[in-house]
């Protein structure tokens, strides 16, 4: 365990905002939780941070920062057609994704470059490229801030939907997810790559124009990692936290009245009766959101969804702008844009 008084957090989010906690924990084990349990340091303003890739903080944060650390990855089970594997919710998502993939597992490959640790996966259902994490976990462990107690939850009782799951919700401040369990398919590279992984055209055109069929679990992974390079500002380079906003999901019926607006608007089915998935990129950049500066912040260059620290843009700056961009969605459409990300005041 280490402590760390007046901590910078500016290493620590991917906005890259310069502000401080009063108190930064950094958790290496489950026992080392149990202690800072029982010292009561989860009786005072706390916030659980993994890799910061989804968080805004607008100030200072006054109180205790708690990082995750917990490593470790175990093969639970594996017979000739899948393997069970744990991960601490303190490995590198990337890291994970790769060494799946340098193994030949089937399943996290267009979940590359998603920047961030394991823990947070489940907590906004991370997905990309027509795939979501839920369509692989099996259960996630935590850490019960309430009793001390370590649970497992199955993916079923997760709740999980389009970017949002139990953690957001009734388990909010409540669970500190310290393993999550998933479950691949062990693949032959001569057989070819399921129609769901290879659903977004982007994907399909590159492997088109670079690759003989049959695809392998590389190719696909290779191809998103082009198509995200290409896409989305590099963390390091450019502060961002991916899509700040997540797409609405609106009724049939609105998404007829868009129609009229915006007559070649895309809709998306969901798993829900009479809501459509609308992609707000779309809207956002006929309103010329795409590539806008206010300040020191504004919208990526390619993308509309994405605002982006250009300047060492203050957290407040970077919060005004998303409340306007929101202001004017809401006042062009009649449809509240809500964040993916978690605002930390
Ligand atoms: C360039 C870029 C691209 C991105 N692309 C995508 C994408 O394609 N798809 C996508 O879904 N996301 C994307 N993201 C968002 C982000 O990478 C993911 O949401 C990621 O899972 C966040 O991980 P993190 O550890 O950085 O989370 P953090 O920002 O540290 O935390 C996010 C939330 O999870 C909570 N949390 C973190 N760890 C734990 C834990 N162990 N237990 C309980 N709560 C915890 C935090 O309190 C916070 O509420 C992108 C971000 C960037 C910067």
């Amino acid at each position: 365990m280490k402590i760390t008084k007046n901590k910078s957090l500016q290493e620590l989010n991917t906005f890259g905002v310069d502000l401080y906690t009063d108190q930064y924990i950094e958790i290496d084990t489950i026992e080392e939780l149990t202690e800072i349990y029982n010292q009561k340091v989860f009786n005072k303003k706390f916030l659980i941070l993994g890799g910061g890739s989804n968080t805004l903080f607008v100030n200072n944060f006054q109180g205790t920062v708690i990082h995750p650390n917990i490593l470790g990855r175990e093969i639970l089970n594996e017979d000739t057609k899948t393997v069970t594997i744990k991960v601490g919710a303190g490995e590198n998502w990337e890291e994970i994704v790769l060494w799946t993939v340098e193994q030949n597992y089937l399943g996290l490959q267009n979940l590359t470059n998603i920047p961030g640790d394991c823990g947070a996966s489940p907590i906004q259902n991370i997905g990309a490229y027509g795939v979501e994490i839920k369509d692989f976990l099996l259960s996630v462990e935590y850490f019960d801030i309430q009793t001390g107690i370590i649970k497992n939850i199955s993916n079923k009782n997760c709740n999980f939907a389009y970017r949002d799951s139990i953690f957001k919700h009734e388990l909010k401040n409540r669970a500190l997810i310290t393993s999550i369990t998933f479950k691949l398919k062990k693949w032959e590279d001569d057989l070819a790559i399921p129609k769901e992984f290879l659903k977004y055209k982007g994907i399909t055109d590159i492997l088109e124009k670079k690759y003989e069929k049959p695809y392998t679990i590389k190719m696909v992974f290779d191809a998103v990692n082009d198509i995200r390079n290409d896409k989305l500002p590099r963390v390091g380079e450019y502060g961002s936290c991916g899509s700040t906003f997540a797409n609405p999901l609106i009724s049939k019926d609105k998404y007829q009245e868009l129609l009229k607006e915006y007559p070649d608007l895309p809709s998306y089915d969901t798993n829900m009766k009479n809501i459509v998935k609308i992609p707000a990129a779309y809207i956002l950049d006929k309103l010329g959101w795409k590539n806008r500066k206010v300040g020191k912040c504004g919208t990526w260059v390619r993308h509309p969804l994405i605002v982006t620290n250009y300047e060492n843009a203050s957290g407040k700056e970077i919060y005004d702008l998303i409340c306007t961009i929101q202001k004017d969605f809401l006042d062009n459409t009649g449809i509240t844009l809500n964040t993916e990300i978690n605002i930390i005041f």
